[in-house]
This record gives structure tokens, sequence and C-alpha cells, in this order.
């Protein structure tokens, strides 16, 4: 048990790169609900107005990332802060995750593919995906279409109890006990303390328990990790570990105000040209 804790491998499975965006999401679905009202599915099938759509300018303008980390400079950060396994789990897109896997040699460490899931539920991580899951499913739905690809579910944050708008919450505690869930996060360095009522409930649920950054900026990336048995190596060594309860939620050093300043500005006033 001492080498467990000696040799434990560290990870930060929830970080966000420039490819992250809850408003892409948010312009997505407005402005198809918009022009489905125009012109009605059969005239114009979803397809074609979503090509349209992407290719305006209006879809350029707004762009917004909630993040400006490029995913070679996650993969330097993380192995400066002794991670030897992460993830990218940008909202609704597996492409920062992808990008980020390119550098995975080069750091020496191991990429779980993963992206983090908007559900009319609340928010759910997926670890291992090999395809996007879409967003706005039941949590129900999402978990399920995860588990098909083989890949694990995640709650994440459920103790953050106040998003900014309703595609954009958490799970509740209550919603979370009726799922089959693989996992649960306890802890990310916007509220810096694990969560005990989140702690119990995973415990009584026997569910995986993870401490993870949700880093929104390079600064915040490794300041909340989780620990997995030394064995692990490849990526489905991490999935095993969390399948089978193994992971060990640590306690960190978040930097609270950096991080809830850097989200606030990301989310709000940042923009970048980011090219998909
Ligand atoms: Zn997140």
């Amino acid at each position: 048990m001492l080498s467990w804790f000696l040799f434990m491998i560290l990870a930060d499975l929830h970080i966000h790169s420039k490819y992250s965006s809850q408003m892409l999401y948010f312009y997505d679905n407005e402005i198809m609900k918009l022009l489905k009202n125009i012109y009605p599915k059969n005239i114009f099938p979803e397809k074609i107005i979503v090509d349209i759509w992407k290719k305006s300018l209006l879809w350029k303008i707004f762009k917004i990332s909630d993040s400006l980390s490029d995913p070679q400079d996650i993969l330097r950060k993380a192995a400066e802060q002794g991670l030897k396994v992460i993830s990218v789990t940008d909202h609704n897109t597996l492409l920062g995750s992808w990008e980020a896997k390119k550098y995975a040699r080069k750091f020496g460490i191991t990429v779980i593919s993963g992206m983090e899931i908007s559900t009319s539920d609340g928010e759910i991580l997926g670890y291992g995906l090999k395809e996007k899951i879409p967003a706005m499913l039941s949590a129900e739905e999402a978990i399920k279409a995860i588990h098909k690809q083989g890949a694990v579910a995640v709650a994440a944050h459920p103790y953050n109890r106040r998003p900014v708008r309703r595609e954009f919450r958490s799970l509740r505690k209550k919603k979370i006990s009726t799922l089959s869930l693989d996992g649960l996060e306890v802890v990310n360095c916007l509220t810096g303390r694990i969560s005990k009522r989140f702690l119990k409930l995973g415990r009584e649920k026997k569910l995986a328990l993870l401490s993870n950054s949700d880093s929104h900026d390079l600064v915040m990336i490794g300041t909340i990790k989780t620990g997995f048995p030394d064995g692990c190596k490849k990526e489905t060594d991490f999935l095993e570990a969390i399948r089978k309860r193994l992971t060990i939620p640590l306690k960190g050093k978040p930097k609270i105000f950096k991080a809830g300043l850097k989200l606030f500005w990301y989310s709000t006033f940042a923009r970048k040209k980011i090219r998909f």
C-alpha cells in the first residue's frame, strides 16, 4: 500500500484548450433554431444549414473560446508540473484532445482522449472517446453513448451550483444517484477544497473520485491532481483504473483568484482567431 502512495501517477484529467467554447455551442444552437424557423427542415436539410452557418461571417466573429491554451503548451506545462497523464476536455469537441495526442510522445505524457459534454441535465466528462458525443442529450443518453464507445463517464464539478447558462450546469446530487456514472469530480481549481458532500456521495455510490483542475489557462494546469496506481501506462490502463475505482483525489494548491479572473476574462471578452 505504501508503494502505491509513493509511486502513484499524477494526473489532471480536465484541461481546456483553445478549441473549447461554450459560447460557440450557444451560438450554434440559437442560430440553428432561428434558421430552422425561417427555413423548414424539409426544404433545407440540417446539414446544409450547418454548412452555411459555419461559413458565415457571423460565426467567424463570434468564435469565442473559453481558453487560449495551445495543446502543445498544455503538454509542456503538464510535464513541468510532473504530470504523467492528462486529458484535454474541451466543451463539446474532441479537436483539442486529438491535437494534444500528437505531442504526447514528445513530452512523455499519456493523453486520454476526452471532452466535456453539455447534457440537458448537466455536464459530463467522457474519457477514452473515439467519436464526439452530441450536446444536449439527456444524461442517461449521453452516458449510454459514452459506454457504447468503451469510454468512461464522470460527473463534472457537481458541487458547482451557479452556472452561467442552463446548458452549462452541473449534474445535481439527486440525479447523480440515479445514473450509471463511473466517477465524479470532488474538487477543481475554482473551489479549491474537496467537497465533503460529494466525497461522501461518491463513496456511497462506489464511484471513482477525481480531483481535476478544470484549467482554462496554463497557470492552473496540475494545481489539482488525481493519483492513479503506479502500474498504469497506456490510456486503457487509466480507463480501467477509473472503472475499478482505484483513483485517489488529492488536495492541491489551487489558484482560485487567478483561475476565477482568467475564466471570467475568457468567457466574457477574450476573442482569438482559431483555425478549426
Ligand atoms: Zn471544464
